[in-house]
C-alpha cells in the first residue's frame, strides 16, 4: 500500500521555482487501479515519478508498505525500482537493436538470474501479451501496438508490486488504444498488482474505479461508481 503525506515537489528553473506538486496526500491500496488525469503541466508525470522512486519529493513522505522512498539511499532506491516497479511510457522506449525477447530480458538483468531463466521468463511474458510468435522481431518490424505490448511484457516480467503507466496509449491510434487497454486491464486482474496510469483520454478514465485529478500540483480524488 502507498501512503503519501504532504508531498511537495519543486523544480528550479533559472531563478524561478516551479511548484509541480503541492502538499499531496494520497493512499493507494494493494491491487487498486487509479487513473491520474489533468491538464498538461499539472504535475501528473511528477507524481508518477515520485511513486516509482525515479525522483524524490522536496518534502513529505512516500511510503510503500511502510518504507519511505523519499528517505531511501540511492542504491536501495535503484534496487527497489528494479524489483518492485514496472514502468510503461508513452514512447515505448525499446532498444532498437534488440529483438522483443532481448528487450524484455533487460528488465531481469539487475535481478541476477541465469541467462536461460531470463530467456524463459521473457518468452512467457511475451506470450502473456500475445506476442509469443514474435520473440525474434526487432522493434522496427512491429506495429506501435505490438511495441507497446513488448514494453508491457518488459514491465511485468519481474512480477513487480506496482505497474506505473504514463500515457501508455498516447502514441497509438484508436484500435490499438483499445487493444493495449484490454491487455493492461487483463494483466492487472491476473497479477493482482497495483496499477496507476496517467491518461488524457477521458474514455479510459471513465473505466477506472478511482480518478485523481491534478491541477497546478494539487490533487482531487473522485470515486467512480460507473467503473468497469
Ligand atoms: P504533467 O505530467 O501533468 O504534464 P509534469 O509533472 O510533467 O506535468 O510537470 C509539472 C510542472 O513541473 C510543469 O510546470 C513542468 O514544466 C514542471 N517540470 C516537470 N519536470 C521538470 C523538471 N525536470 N525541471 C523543471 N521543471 C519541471
Ligand atoms: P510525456 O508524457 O509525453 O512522456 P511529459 O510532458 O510527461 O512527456 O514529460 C516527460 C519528462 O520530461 C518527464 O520526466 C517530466 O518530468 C520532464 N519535464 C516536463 N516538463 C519539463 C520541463 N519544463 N523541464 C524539464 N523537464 C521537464
Amino acid at each position: 500500500m502507498y501512503q503519501l503525506r504532504g508531498v511537495t515537489k519543486q523544480y528550479r528553473r533559472d531563478k524561478a521555482t516551479v511548484d509541480a506538486l503541492v502538499d499531496v496526500d494520497l493512499t493507494i491500496g494493494d491491487g487498486d487501479r487509479l487513473v491520474i488525469q489533468g491538464p498538461t503541466g499539472g504535475g501528473k508525470s511528477t507524481l508518477l515519478q515520485m511513486l516509482g522512486g525515479l525522483d524524490r519529493p522536496t518534502s513529505g513522505s512516500i511510503e510503500l508498505d511502510g518504507v519511505d522512498l523519499a528517505k531511501l539511499p540511492e542504491a536501495r532506491l535503484t534496487t527497489f525500482r528494479a524489483e518492485s516497479i514496472g514502468f510503461v511510457f508513452q514512447s515505448f522506449n525499446l532498444i532498437p537493436t534488440l529483438n522483443a525477447q532481448e528487450n524484455v530480458e533487460t528488465a531481469l538483468v539487475p535481478l541476477r538470474l541465469k541467462a536461460a531463466e531470463r530467456r524463459e521468463r521473457a518468452a512467457q511474458a511475451l506470450e502473456s501479451v500475445g506476442l509469443g510468435e514474435r520473440l525474434g522481431h526487432l522493434p522496427s518490424e512491429m506495429s506501435g501496438g505490438q511495441q507497446q505490448r513488448v514494453a508491457i511484457a518488459r514491465a511485468l516480467v519481474k512480477n513487480p508490486k506496482v505497474l506505473l503507466a504514463d500515457e501508455p496509449t498516447g502514441n497509438l491510434d484508436e484500435s490499438m488504444r483499445d487493444e493495449i487497454m484490454d491487455v493492461l486491464e487483463t494483466l492487472w486482474k491476473e497479477h493482482g498488482l497495483t496499477f496507476v496510469m496517467v491518461t488524457h483520454d477521458s474514455s479510459i478514465a471513465r473505466r477506472a474505479p478511482r480518478i485523481a485529478t491534478i491541477r497546478k500540483g494539487r490533487i482531487t480524488l473522485t470515486e467512480n461508481s460507473k467503473a468497469v
